[in-house]
């Protein structure tokens, strides 16, 4: 297993108190079709400030929305991944983009509005955000990215990181594999179909694997989710899995770590895992999900980013 040499990166350059003034230049539904999933692909010019090409691909850009909350404070920050590469939207290092959702809920009758996701999600191109960040220390691809395989794990929106990271990878002409695992609900709710299966039309080294969650079941009558894909997809995923120097990195929705740290360990993948409380002397089939959610932590193998 090479080395894992992550790349050094400026936090914070701006904060909430000094944030930085940042121009929309481009507001986009990142869905084949109308969905009620609704995501936008959204584009920062960040000229001017000292945040030119400071983003690392895995970091986040903090968004500050106007107004106060019912406490009468300004509204808090909220932090949206980064789905350019660290190189910048299109190349150009002032340009960074992230992928926002619609946040709506339902409670008790009363329908509520995210308040920052659709600030932005309202946002045209010519408006003025206020930004902080970077934001993020270690979700990052290594400085020295050529010398392993991924399998990135996606849910919804997690995967903003892997947009960017799949851009930077093969446009400095990875040879690897890279495995991608994208979860939503339907399939109108996939995020940037078209860039993923034209990368797998052209790209023998890159697997592209959706998991739809509530159109079909599995035989054993579960949902099609991201971590049942380890025994799906296992043709695709096993040998990418078993080589020793593949990385696995994961984001998006809190709760989706458990089940693919689970399934690793019921396939054998234990290298990317640490165990602890005595796991390591039961069989993984007879762990219970307490168990697996309290006593399995990420090895250095693993990135994480969810919440
Ligand atoms: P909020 O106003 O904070 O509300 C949250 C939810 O609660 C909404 O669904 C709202 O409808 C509901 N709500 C509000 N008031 C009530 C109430 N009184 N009762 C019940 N429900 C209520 N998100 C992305 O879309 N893309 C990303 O790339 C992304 N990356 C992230 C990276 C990191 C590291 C982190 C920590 C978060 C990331 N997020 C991302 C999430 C993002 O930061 C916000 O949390 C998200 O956009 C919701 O913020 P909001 O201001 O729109 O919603
Ligand atoms: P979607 O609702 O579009 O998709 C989520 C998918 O994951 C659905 O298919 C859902 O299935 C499935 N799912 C539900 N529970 C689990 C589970 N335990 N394990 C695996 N899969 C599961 O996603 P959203 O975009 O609405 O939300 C994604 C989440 O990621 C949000 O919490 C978002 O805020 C967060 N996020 C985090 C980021 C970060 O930390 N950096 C970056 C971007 C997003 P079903 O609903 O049918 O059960």
């Amino acid at each position: 297993m090479p080395e894992i040499i992550l790349p050094e990166v400026e936090l914070n350059i701006y904060s909430p108190k000094a944030p930085a003034e940042a121009t929309i230049v481009e507001n986009y539904v990142c869905t084949a079709e109308g969905s009620p999933n609704i995501v936008r692909h959204i584009t920062f010019d960040i000229s001017g400030t000292d945040l030119v090409g400071k983003f690392r691909v895995g970091q986040s850009i903090g968004v500050l929305p106007p107004g106060e909350n019912e406490k009468g404070r300004p509204h808090k920050l909220r932090l949206y991944s980064v789905s350019s590469p660290s190189k910048g939207e299109n190349g150009e290092k002032h340009l960074v983009s992230t992928t926002v959702k619609r946040a709506m809920d339902e409670v008790d009758g009363t329908f509520y509005m995210g308040v920052c996701s659709n600030y932005i999600c309202n946002l045209k191109p010519g408006d003025i955000v206020n930004v902080t960040g970077p934001s993020g220390r270690r979700y990052l691809l290594p400085e020295n990215a050529d010398d392993f395989n991924y399998v990135f794990f996606a849910t919804g929106t997690g995967i903003a990181p892997f947009r960017g990271m799949i851009i930077e990878l093969f446009e400095s002409g990875f040879k690897g594999d890279v495995a991608l695992v994208f979860g939503c609900p339907y399939r109108t709710d996939v995020l940037y179909p078209k860039f993923f299966n034209e990368m797998a039309e052209n790209n023998n080294n890159f697997h592209y694997i959706k998991m739809i969650s509530r159109e079909d079941r599995r035989e054993d009558g579960s949902k099609f989710y991201v971590q049942t894909a380890i025994e799906d997809q296992s043709k695709i995923l096993d040998p990418i899995l078993s080589k020793e120097n593949t990385l696995i990195y994961l984001c998006g929705m809190k709760g989706m770590e458990t089940g693919i740290y689970h399934n690793l360990a019921k396939n054998g993948h234990m290298d990317y895992l640490l165990l602890r409380g005595g796991l390591e002397d039961k069989d993984p089939k007879e762990w219970t999900w307490e168990e697996s959610k309290t006593l399995i932590k990420p090895s250095g193998r693993t990135f994480e980013e969810v919440y």
